[in-house]
């Protein structure tokens, strides 16, 4: 017999008690969003500059997206790649038709669409080459996901520490770096892969000089291009896939932060030539194309492809940026606004590196959420609609809580 029964009561302090302590979530817990705000279990409301790290990029409970989840619940939740399903195919198409790609290959996170770009690349390769071509050239500070594979092609040697041996034949070089590039490359490297914007790594754009000077190189040294976009990808970057606005296309893509809005789902988009190499048997995941997943983001590919919707992500830049150069004047903490479209980094002044979550804590007890990217910069990645009057308030809450820290800063 079923009983009536209220959800257990969780606090904060649960998660220390039964959580694996890799994160260190904050002292609130949002129960609720809509559009650009959420609400916490306390009742308090939030402005969401966060976007969940750039994912809910149309904000929280689009209605268009929870009509999408909502009908596809009601036919069919999964089935296997034994089966193909009618959202994957359509999704995929959408995704050909917008973009350089004519094959895709659905995974459920952005570093399980990374290792698909990577394996493929290795195979393309050795298909032509054997094993005169597997060197993997990456950048450092460079962020791919948390397998061992990924994390290892990442430029971030900290977050390898104690998960030795890692897999070789990867090197890294300095991001915007062509001479050093240039150096690195050679005959044996089988892939480059690359942030068209550098995310974790500090909000870094890649320089137009340089993403094309890759490409050449590539090209020169028949090389794979990957565009990690990820975090950049979806919209963001004012337009639908960062490499469109650089105007260099890659061999690969990987798409997924904001692809399923809050659900999770990827993408790896490719050609038919290079696609070829995953044969029958050599590549799979058991909820790659799940339905759900697809459906809701085939609603979100149709919302974000939306030209009006890209040119307002290019407005809501200028309007934030507008915003931020005063507060970047008037605090010393701050140093410097940079980034592109949606994706923007405060950068800390020296004095307060290694302190960005004072500010985070304190933006959240101004109602504002906001993220870190590394120890110097404070991550803005607000959904790609978000309202005006959520912008504004967002902003004065930012500046009362770059007050605070100062203040407190002053005192201590
Ligand atoms: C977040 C991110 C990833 C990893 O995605 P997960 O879904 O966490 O596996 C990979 N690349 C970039 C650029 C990212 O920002």
């Amino acid at each position: 017999m079923t009983r009536n029964v209220q959800p257990m009561a969780v606090t904060r302090a649960d998660f220390d008690a039964i959580m694996v302590p890799n994160y260190n979530p904050a002292a609130v817990i949002p129960v609720r969003g809509k559009g650009s705000r959420v609400w916490d279990q306390a009742g308090h409301e939030y402005v969401d500059f966060a976007g969940g790290i750039a994912v809910t990029a149309l904000g929280h409970c689009h209605p268009r997206l929870v009509a999408a989840l909502k009908d596809q619940a009601d036919k069919i939740w999964h089935l296997s790649n034994v089966m193909t399903n009618e959202p994957a195919l359509r999704l995929a198409r959408k995704m050909c038709a917008a973009t350089f790609a004519e094959r895709v290959f659905f995974a459920n996170s952005g570093a399980e669409a990374n290792e698909a770009a990577l394996k493929l690349a290795r195979k393309y390769a050795s298909d032509r080459h054997g094993d005169k071509k597997q060197r993997i050239v990456a950048f450092n500070q460079s962020f791919h996901g948390r397998t061992l594979f990924t994390v290892s092609v990442g430029g971030q040697p900290d977050k390898t520490k104690g998960f030795e041996p890692l897999p070789t034949a990867i090197d890294h070089v300095p991001f915007n770096d062509l001479p050093a590039l240039e150096r690195c490359m050679g005959d044996d490297v089988c892939a480059v892969i690359v942030e068209p914007v550098q995310g974790e790594g500090g909000i870094i754009p890649a320089t137009p000089e340089f993403l094309k000077g890759v490409r050449k190189l590539c090209d020169a040294h028949g090389a794979l291009l990957i565009f990690d976009e990820v975090q950049i990808g979806m919209g963001r970057s004012g337009h639908l896939y960062a490499y469109m606005g650089y105007g260099v296309t890659p061999d690969i893509l990987t798409s997924a932060k904001a692809l399923g809005c809050g659900f999770p789902i990827a993408a790896m988009l490719t050609t038919a030539k290079v696609a070829a190499s995953f044969t029958y048997g050599s590549h799979g995941s058991t909820f790659g194309g799940n339905p759900l997943a697809c459906a809701v983001a085939e609603a979100a590919f149709d919302l974000i492809s939306d030209p009006d919707l890209l040119a307002g992500v290019r407005s809501r830049h200028e309007r934030l940026i507008a915003g931020l150069k005063p507060l970047v004047e008037r605090y010393d903490l701050l140093a410097d606004v940079r980034g592109s479209g949606l994706l923007l980094g405060l950068v800390m002044s020296p004095a307060w590196h290694g302190r960005g979550r004072e500010v985070l804590n304190t933006a959240i007890d101004n109602g504002l959420l906001v993220l870190t990217a590394g120890k110097t910069i404070i991550r803005l990645a607000p959904a790609l609609n978000i309202p005006e009057a959520d912008i504004a308030e967002g902003l004065k809450r930012l500046d009362a809580t770059l007050a605070q820290c100062q203040e407190k800063a002053r005192k201590s």
